[in-house]
């Protein structure tokens, strides 16, 4: 018996053809979709128990989100907007991030769960890079924040295993005096020894992996190139291998302060942290051969387009990592960076941004786009068999956006007016693991009202705030 049935929509299969069925309809049963095509097919032949009507909607994959950060999202408007990465690192989030209970965690999480679903996302990479591995209620915190939320996560388990060298720490100090009213914490405060460190990562995996249901993942994640060691690079890898899971780290967001006389790329892949079980996050420093080095070895990325804007690290080469056959999804990275957790105002902006910087308007095509917040995205978390696409056979995590707006209208091509006019506050219903977990704008999945989660917000991250010293 079909559980759900979506009719009436304008389905964005993103299917091999790239097909879009117009008056389409999705049958759903249990966590699976059953069936795709027109309304007038499969409605009259099923007897569903729940039936959607899309009203014309666009109805698309559920957004992956490859990459992002969960914690420090109520450190939202404490970022000055003249900060460079090291600058917002050590000034802002990792003050503000080590001062945060275990309750704020799971309040930050909240938070960012209810801004997610309104934006669509069903599947988020989190990136934790602030661990102290001696306590794990903070993870379990929010892992449980995730369980209740409906959608899926994979919770990046943040390895650090190598302590910042003295011209590293002289250049850190020299930048921190900036906020000297701001409590810092000290720069080895995540430095664990390797063994203990995976030894942390392989027990969180055994306790969590495939919980909720199969919608929560954990990954090993080591932090960045310069706090790991060769060890810890290897044994994130293996440990992804033990485990049937991918791993992910922080690659050349500013290849400067890798400080290597060789690039990042050769040096992971001199390691054997690079192929199919890698997605790196960021690569903007890197050049043609390190973007064949991507594609020899089969590692992914994570294009975090509006958080190298803002940090000013620069444009990634995306369109050589597209031509050379690298798989990219498009993260949103923090949520103080991009100052949001929605990938369609992302997507928007990195479309238009890498035209304009190649003086090249056939670069980051509309449909490009929008297979780097759905299809590519779940090919580079290593999921394309279930997620990324409406097809038979897939996991029903499904997304509605209302498109009776004047802004989307007239809207001959739903692909483009997704990626180019869509701003994200038009998702309507929000499916994962085919449960409804927003209908109506309205989120379902969690027993607390938005409302009243808006504003303990509000006022927690007032007194985080200025807990930490910030100005
Ligand atoms: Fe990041």
């Amino acid at each position: 018996m079909t559980d759900l049935l979506i009719t009436n929509g304008r389905v964005v299969t993103q299917d091999a053809d790239r097909r879009v069925i117009e008056d389409g309809a999705i049958a759903v049963e249990d966590d699976r979709i059953v069936a795709v095509g027109p309304t007038e097919e499969l409605a009259p032949a099923r007897d569903p128990g729940r039936t959607v009507d899309a009203d014309g909607g666009a109805v698309i994959p559920g957004l992956v989100n490859p990459h992002t950060h969960v914690s420090d999202i109520l450190l939202r408007g404490s970022f000055a907007e003249d900060r460079g990465l090291l600058d917002w690192l050590y000034n802002v989030k990792r003050p503000g991030a080590l001062a945060m209970d275990v309750d704020e965690h799971a309040l930050a999480a909240t938070l960012y769960c209810m801004e997610a679903i309104q934006s669509g996302v069903t599947t988020f990479v989190e990136n934790d890079t602030e661990v102290l591995w001696d306590d794990w209620s903070p993870i379990e915190a929010k892992l449980d924040v995730y369980d209740r939320s409906g959608i899926r996560n994979v919770y990046g388990a943040g390895m650090v295993d190598r302590a910042a060298d003295t011209t590293f720490q002289k250049l850190v100090t020299d930048i921190q005096a900036r906020e000297e009213s701001v409590d810092h914490p000290p720069l080895d405060a995540f430095v664990e020894d390797t063994d203990d460190v995976v030894a942390e990562v392989d027990a969180l995996i055994e306790s969590y992996h495939g919980t909720a249901g199969g919608r929560q993942s954990i990954w090993p994640a080591p932090v960045v190139v310069e706090t790991t060691t060769n060890r810890g690079f290897q044994a994130a890898y293996e440990l992804a291998e033990k485990h049937d899971v991918m791993t992910t780290a922080h690659v050349a967001e500013a290849e400067a302060q890798e400080q290597r006389s060789i690039s990042s790329i050769e040096y992971l892949r001199n390691v054997g942290y690079l192929g199919e079980r890698a997605l790196l996050g960021h690569c903007v420093q890197i050049d043609q051969r390190d973007v064949r080095l991507l594609a020899e070895t089969g590692t992914s990325v994570a294009h975090n387009y509006m958080a190298n804007m803002r940090l000013a690290t620069g444009f990634a080469p995306v369109s050589s990592m597209l031509d050379t056959g690298v798989t990219v999804g498009l993260g949103t990275d923090n949520s103080i960076l991009s100052d949001t957790v929605n990938p369609l105002g992302d997507v928007r902006a990195m479309a238009s941004g890498h035209k304009g910087y190649h003086l090249d308007a056939s670069v980051v095509p509309a449909q490009t786009a929008f297979d780097m917040v759905t299809v590519d995205a779940a090919a580079a978390i290593g999921r394309q068999e279930h997620l990324g696409s409406l097809e038979t056979g897939k996991l029903a995590d499904i997304a509605i956006v209302d498109l009776d707006y004047p802004h989307l209208t007239p809207c001959s091509d739903p692909v483009f007016a997704l990626v180019h006019a869509a701003q994200g506050f038009e998702v309507d219903t929000v499916i994962c693991d085919g449960n409804v977990v927003m209908e109506d704008r309205e989120i379902t999945s969690f027993e607390v009202s938005v409302e009243s989660v808006l504003s303990r917000a509000t006022r927690t991250a007032a007194d985080l705030v200025e807990r930490t010293g910030f100005e």
